[in-house]
């Protein structure tokens, strides 16, 4: 049975009901290669392009910067495998509170003659920007720091880790998919040459992604074949699913300053209740995004609290999201220099479009009782 009550957005987002009627007719239709020469083809053609203006906007890019991907992953792996096959082999730095889709392709260039060197972040969950400039010392080929954190929500002054790369003669990419929709991102401002992001978070189709790219960047493809988006992914083009992209991002950036507005107030509700009950908030010293709370109580399982709140109808995560299968504690915290019995105990509420502040005050109440009697069950203070 599905969770009455879903507090799990940075996971994933439902399809916006608007994005859905867009892509429809994709899906109907007899539909058109968008490499077709004909009629079909070219209307194909023309739905992605549209999306490819879209989606550059909502970043302050360039049409021609943006690649469609199948999705933040796709995006992570082409930025740190293609750029850095077009470099000789020296260090890749990522941070140490990347996603998975970043720091596992740049663990994997050690095949190929690479280093890869982890940038320290504070226990606010910032990069340290003298621990870079000191990493920075030996030859960067690639630097790798996510714009917004999925677990904490921690936001990185992107522009300045930026400005150092550069100085130092290396490249710069930032995951951004879990900025994009929750913070203003502008490619150009920020200072990167290439960014990831993801439909699926913004209220689009699960499956759609780019990556935007300085036009000064040399890459590599990861797909050969066909030699669509400019030879750079090939395969047939997921036409509805790039529709659906292109529109949630137009709806992400027109309402940006109302969400957001939303977010924060649902979130700071949360939070106050949380600290009633007892709760270490992490990260909370840094901007964060403000739809993402990432706490724990003491003596108690974040697994053992996600379960309990599911059977109230509150989905809830635990560590992160994206390796939930997972009872490591998550690397973001400790990374953040927190104790691995305390990190065991994170969870993370995610809020989105949906949700509204009776579901906040229900599901602390719902907290409340569950703290109550997980204490009595195991006769420990919480
Ligand atoms: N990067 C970050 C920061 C994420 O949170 C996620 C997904 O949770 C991804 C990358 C992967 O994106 P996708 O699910 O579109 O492959």
């Amino acid at each position: 049975m599905n969770a009455a009550v879903y507090f799990d957005h940075n996971a994933t987002t439902a399809l916006d009901a608007r994005v859905l009627e867009a892509m429809l007719p994709f899906l109907r239709q007899p539909q058109g290669n968008p490499t077709s020469r004909h009629s079909f083809g070219r209307q194909a053609r023309s739905a992605v392009e549209n999306a490819r203006e879209q989606v550059a906007s909502a970043v302050g890019a360039h049409p021609s910067q943006v690649t469609f991907t199948s999705g933040g992953t796709e995006a992570d792996n082409l930025a740190i495998c293609g750029i850095t096959s077009t470099m000789p082999p020296s260090t890749v730095a990522v941070s140490a509170i990347e996603h998975p889709a970043v720091f596992r392709p740049a663990q994997a260039l050690f095949g190929r003659g690479w280093q890869s060197a982890r940038i320290p972040v504070t226990g606010a969950g910032q990069v340290s920007t003298d621990a870079l400039r000191n990493l920075l010392r030996q030859k960067t080929g690639l630097v790798s720091v996510m714009t917004a954190n999925n677990e904490t929500g921690v936001i990185q002054d992107i522009a300045a880790i930026s400005e150092i790369a550069r100085s130092h003669g290396a490249l710069m990419h930032t995951d951004a998919v879990q900025a994009l929709g929750k913070m203003k991102l502008d490619f150009n401002a920020l200072g990167v040459n290439a960014m990831s992001i993801s439909a699926h978070k913004i209220r689009g189709p699960q499956g759609a992604g780019a990556l935007i790219l300085d036009k000064r960047v040399d890459i590599q493809p990861l797909l050969r074949g066909g030699g669509q988006e400019k030879g750079l992914r090939s395969g047939t083009e997921n036409v509805a699913a790039i529709v659906g992209f292109g529109l949630a991002c137009d709806h992400a950036t027109r309402e940006l300053t109302e969400h957001t507005r939303r977010m924060t107030q649902l979130r700071d509700r949360l939070e106050a209740g949380l600290h009633r009950l007892g709760a270490t908030i992490f990260g909370s010293e840094a901007p964060r995004v403000p739809n993402t709370s990432f706490f724990a109580f003491p003596n108690l399982e974040g697994e053992t609290l996600v379960m309990a709140m599911d059977k109230q109808g509150y989905a809830i995560a635990s560590g992160s999201a994206c390796s939930s299968d997972s009872t490591e504690p998550s690397h973001v915290l400790l990374a953040m220099g927190i104790a691995p019995d305390f990190a065991r105990g994170a969870v993370r509420a995610s809020l989105g479009a949906g949700n509204d502040e009776a579901q906040i005050d229900g599901f602390l109440r719902a907290l409340e009782n569950e703290l109550n009697r997980l204490k009595q069950l195991t006769a420990v203070a919480v």
